[in-house]
């Protein structure tokens, strides 16, 4: 804009303006001359006065046009300000709608050069939707009474949208010029916007819940009470628990609310509980709201109700993944565990089984009595084939009659594993022999297993393969039958059968010898014997212990066995009260976990003792370490009640398991026994050495007595007699003998002591 206060004079214009028109006045009176003569003295002097008055009157007149100038200049500057700079835009409109005029901020709101404005329409400027508001808009400006407005969008060359507020006014009274002012509201639209989308959001078809910082309701949606059955009445105010199914435990909420406190964010599936105690699953979002320190302000939870998906899920699993027969795992699922537990397996080393099982003469009963008779064996059979193994087995159905076995974890012993799994596989055999009764007839069935063994070194195919094989191979040889597909294993495991099979007999049989073996004091002589037992098979000769009691022990055959040890023992004590040389004679018997953990175990030795007529007091009771570690509080009680019967009690093998001072000395024991291993590297190994030593000293500060096993050499019995060890047993005093050689071995150790005769 040009400087306006150019049309304005200043004081040296004027001054120059004055000069030039005395100048002009000068001239002109030149043509009309003035003749001073004319006027007296006194009338000169008054026209100069007035001239004088005059000028004054004019320089007066000057200034005050002076003034307002400049406050018309100030003025034009503050109008420079307000409409050029206004935050607000302006323009200058014609009657057509064209610009004539804009400030600053309505070009940039425009999006157009100033320079570039001028002319152009303001419909120009105008979002395609909105162009319809803008023709109404200006046809209403044809009314200029009146202020007009409205809202529309601008679209701007190579930037975003703007909302504009549009205000119109007629310019100065009979301009014919529109004064408009474009106002962003931009912000104010996008922000209604948003909420109108949240609004909207809200009340969508997922339910809503917003809590504040500790949990509360605070807000829940339409949807919110239509999937849980509470209105926003009775839900606001109360917390989440609300809605708690029970079917999640404490981890699972503990999980979650870290997640939510690490992440802002949780995710996932979840049990909830309806107003009608009704359970569902959903699916829930929560997110945390945040302040802009941080702070969790609130938590907004978006849910939607899953139950239908998750049982079309488990539909859609149990169609793909079990026999719907017999419900149980089909070829497909059995596949991937079978797969899976080869890889734990690997890693856990314990050694697998799998069992191919097919019906003998399944064909037969479904051809006579047709295909409905045969599908409910299958489903009877599934039955009692789950209930004989365990939890984590699995039990397949591959089809027809055919039935697949996975025992995931047996042992890291093959010969253990096999053992194992032998039993399993009798138990089913032996399940399946008994009748069934189809739609009222009684059947019976008989099945025939092939067993294959894996552990990392054998993958599935193969496995599948030999269990197979093994099956062939059991129905070849008629049937109702179990066979190993190892040929080895499946020789030991019938020697064992056999073994298992004549020791049941043994007894019967009188096949048992028990065997004495002289325990003596540091002057050798013999204050008592330790029974072992053997057998003497009429085949294989005298077997040791070590070869038939472990295969007692998991037959349960040890009861008998034991039991018929420990009446041996009494009576034998009994026979010695007799005689004077042995009526002082204690037998110490062995007592293996199986035999002591058998609930009726004090009773039968109370009432053995009582039977027999022996003094408890002579007889000693040899437990293992292990054995008491077991089950500790069951064996003090049991060992108390025995105790209380006068029976002695010795720990045998010790040092070789976790001993721990505490449980020992809670053990109502007489004598600690030195195990063997510790006394056969006397008195050389320092290791052993200090070892033997320590359980002496122990000894002496429970107050028990030591006896040391297995003494072969007078080194091992000097460095124990040296070291305070009260008691002996070994070779070099005597072996296990029968009853016979040990009467005459016993007297001549008395006569030997009697007669003062020390070698
Ligand atoms: P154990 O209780 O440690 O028995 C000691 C074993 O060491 C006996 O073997 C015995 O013959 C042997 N022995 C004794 N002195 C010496 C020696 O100087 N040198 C050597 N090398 N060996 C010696 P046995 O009789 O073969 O018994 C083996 C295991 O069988 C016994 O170990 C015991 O645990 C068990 N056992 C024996 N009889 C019975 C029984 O009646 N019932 C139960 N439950 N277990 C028994
Ligand atoms: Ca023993
Ligand atoms: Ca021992």
């Amino acid at each position: 804009m040009k400087n306006d206060s150019d049309n304005f004079l200043s004081l040296e214009e004027m001054q120059a303006l004055r000069a030039k028109a005395e100048k002009r006045a000068s001239q002109k009176s030149a043509n009309i001359p003035v003749n001073v003569k004319d006027y007296t003295n006194e009338e000169i002097s008054r026209i100069i006065h007035e001239l004088q008055v005059h000028q004054i009157e004019l320089e007066m007149q000057n200034d005050e046009l002076r003034n307002t100038q400049t406050e018309l200049a100030k003025q034009r500057e503050r109008y420079f300000e307000l409409y050029e700079l206004a935050p607000i835009g302006y323009c200058t409109l014609d009657k057509e709608g064209k610009i004539l005029q804009a400030n600053l901020a309505a070009s940039s709101l425009l999006g157009v050069d100033r320079k570039k404005l001028t002319h152009r329409r303001l419909s120009d400027f105008i979002a395609n939707d909105d162009q319809d508001i803008c023709y109404l808009f200006q046809k209403s400006l044809l009314d200029v009474s009146e202020t007009h407005s409205c809202e529309l969008r601008l679209t701007r060359q190579n930037q975003n949208t703007l909302w504009v507020q549009l205000t119109a006014k007629e310019n100065d009274k009979g301009s014919g010029t529109i004064l408009l002012i474009l106002n962003d509201i931009t912000e104010r639209k996008e922000a209604e916007e948003a909420q109108r989308i949240a609004a909207m959001a809200f009340e969508s078809q997922s339910g809503m819940v917003i809590t504040d910082a500790q949990g509360n309701i605070i807000r829940v949606n339409p949807a919110f009470t239509r999937l849980t059955g509470y209105t926003s009445q009775e839900a606001v105010g109360m917390t989440m628990e609300l809605l708690k199914s029970g079917r999640h435990d404490r981890h699972f909420y503990k999980r979650m609310w870290d997640t939510l406190n690490e992440h802002k964010r949780w995710q996932g599936e979840i049990w909830n509980k309806r107003k009608n105690g009704k359970l569902y699953a959903e699916l829930l979002t929560i997110t945390a709201v945040v302040d802009p320190d941080g702070n969790i302000t609130h938590y907004v939870g978006n849910f939607s109700d899953i139950t239908e998906d998750k049982e079309a899920e488990a539909v859609i699993h149990r169609l793909a993944y079990y026999d719907p027969l017999t419900r149980l795992p089909n070829r497909r699922l059995l596949q991937e565990r079978v797969e899976q537990a080869i890889a734990s397996n690997a890693r856990s080393k314990l050694y697998g089984a799998i069992f191919f099982i097919d019906l003998d003469k399944f064909k037969e009963l479904n051809d006579t009595r047709g295909h409905d008779v045969g599908d409910l064996l299958l489903i009877e059979v599934a039955e009692r084939l789950r209930a004989i193994v365990r939890e984590g087995d699995t039990v397949a159905r591959q089809g027809g009659d055919e039935f697949v076995i996975l025992l995931e974890t047996l042992k890291r012993d093959p010969k253990e594993s096999a053992v194992l799994a032998q039993q399993i596989g009798e138990k089913l055999l032996e399940s399946i022999s008994n009748p069934f009764v189809l739609k009222g007839y009684e059947y019976r069935c008989k099945l025939s297993i092939g067993i294959g063994l894996f552990n990392e070194k054998e993958m599935a195919n193969d496995l599948f393969k030999h269990a197979d094989i093994a099956l062939y191979e059991a129905k070849k040889s008629g049937g109702n039958k179990l066979l190993f597909f190892d040929p080895q294993m499946q020789r030991d495991l019938d020697l064992r059968s056999m073994m298992e099979y004549e020791l049941k007999e043994a007894i019967a049989l009188n096949q048992f010898r028990l065997y004495y073996q002289p325990q003596v004091d540091r002057k050798q002589s013999a204050t008592g014997v330790e029974a072992l037992i053997r057998w003497e098979h009429p085949q294989h000769g005298l077997i040791t212990p070590d070869a038939f009691i472990p295969l007692a022990e998991e037959s349960g055959l040890i009861f008998p066995i034991g039991l018929w040890v420990v009446q041996r023992a009494c009576a034998q004590l009994k026979a010695w009260e007799a005689n004077v040389h042995t009526r002082h004679l204690r037998i110490a018997v062995n007592v293996s976990a199986r035999q002591f953990r058998q609930s009726d175990f004090v009773a039968l030795i109370e009432k053995t003792l009582e039977t027999s007529g022996a003094n408890p007091e002579l007889l000693k009771l040899e437990l293992t370490e292990s054995l008491v570690l077991e089950n500790v509080q069951d064996t003090i009680e049991k060992m108390d009640a025995i105790k209380r019967l006068g029976v002695h009690f010795s720990m045998d093998d010790f040092g070789t398991g976790y001993s721990s001072l505490s449980y020992l000395a809670k053990l109502p024991l007489n004598q600690l026994k030195i195990d063997r291993s510790f006394v056969l590297n006397l008195p050389d190994n320092k290791n052993d050495a200090m070892i033997v030593r320590t359980i002496i000293t122990m000894g002496i500060g429970l107050d028990m007595d030591v006896i040391a096993e297995g003494i072969e050499t007078p080194e091992q019995f000097e460095f124990l007699k040296v070291h305070g060890c009260q008691a002996y047993q070994g070779y070099l005093f005597g072996r296990p003998l029968e009853i016979d050689a040990l009467s005459a071995y016993l007297l001549q150790n008395w006569e030997r002591q009697y007669t003062g005769d020390r070698s």
